[in-house]
């Protein structure tokens, strides 16, 4: 009975960490889920709502966007001042020297359509390509539950957008963050940041480089200087709005479509949004057999937001080999 596959999400017993109960055939996380109740979900909306409406406007932006370019972030910004368009925003993309031209283009697009302020994070591209590379040749830097959710590059790259988000919110004085998670990317709609939160990520993450032998790991963290100059009683709210408005997936891609978002061409490798992704779903197979969207795809299932046939679908799509290829040879590892 070990081999088999949870009867409602695609998780499966071969995956580390993960067992199906023989008698009822589910996960441990489908055995124990339960769905939100309306009074939780009203209360987040109401908080949500309250917060966007009427922000302190002491800071020189009300919101700090973490924005990709792909579909859900696009989306995000432009059905965040729709609905209240008094928000000043300042939407961040990081260029972590793999971004595609197409997510640039589609990132400046919604800034333009929004009047959102565009900011393209830049770091040392030489840097950031030795960084990844000893990310991929990593083991066990991130803790065990982070590998479910993410692969070690997209980890790795991740952790330095909140750690530069943070940063700015800080250097801003904005009160707000807003990343376009999915429901199976996160759980909680709101989180509260205040100042020793924050150092203890610092640290965390400053400790994962150094697993990973990253040498120069300052400009990948929050700025010394801005963290000390912060006062205690700072505190900056993440804000998720994907898990108060619910997620559905089709109307996202046809809203975002029907706005002018350019769908990138599969079959052209330049232009998904991250030219890493590939290579970097492959690198966190072979380490630790988990696929990095197994996790968060059953969670978007098990919460009806996704049916079971179409996660398999993205589970085994195959990945392009002249794209892992291509990576592999400019991380220098092949
Ligand atoms: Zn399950």
């Amino acid at each position: 009975m070990n081999t088999s596959t949870c009867k409602k999400c695609i998780l499966d017993a071969k995956t580390p960490g993960i067992s199906i109960n023989p008698d009822t055939g589910l996960c441990q996380f489908c055995e124990h889920y339960t769905p939100i109740s309306e009074e939780k979900k009203e209360e987040a909306r109401l908080r949500m709502n309250a917060l966007f409406k009427s922000p302190p406007g002491e800071g020189k932006y009300d919101v700090i966007f973490a924005l990709s370019g792909g579909m859900d972030s696009c989306n995000t910004l432009y059905r965040l001042k729709s609905e209240y368009p008094h928000l000043k925003i300042l939407a961040v993309q990081f260029d972590n020297g793999f971004i595609s031209d197409t997510a640039l283009e589609n990132a400046k697009k919604f800034c333009d359509l929004t009047k959102s302020t565009y900011f393209r994070l830049a770091l040392d591209e030489s840097k950031l390509r030795d960084t990844f590379k000893r990310a991929a040749l990593s083991m066990d830097a991130f803790p065990g539950f982070a590998k479910y959710r993410a692969s070690d590059i997209c980890n790795t790259c991740i952790s330095i957008i909140k750690q530069k988000i943070t940063e700015k919110a800080l250097a801003t004085k904005s009160p707000f963050i807003v990343f376009a998670f999915s429901p199976g990317q996160t759980k909680t709609p709101f989180i509260a940041l205040k100042k020793p939160f924050m150092v203890w990520t610092r640290k965390l993450f400053e400790e994962q480089l150094e697993t990973m032998g990253v040498k120069d790991r300052e400009p990948y963290l929050m700025d010394k200087k801005i963290l000390k100059a912060t006062s205690p009683e700072t505190e900056v709210t993440i804000i998720h709005p994907y898990l108060v408005w619910g997620y559905d997936k089709q109307k996202i891609r046809e809203e975002c479509i029907r706005i002018g978002w350019i769908e990138p061409d599969l079959n052209d490798r330049n232009s998904s949004n991250c030219l890493l992704n590939a290579f970097a779903i492959q690198n966190h197979r072979q380490k630790y057999h988990i696929h990095p969207y197994a996790y968060d795809l059953s969670a978007l299932v098990r919460q009806g937001y996704m049916g079971r046939e179409e996660a398999k679908k993205k589970i085994n799509a195959g990945l392009s080999k002249s794209s892992i290829e291509e990576i592999q040879r400019q991380l220098h590892l092949s």
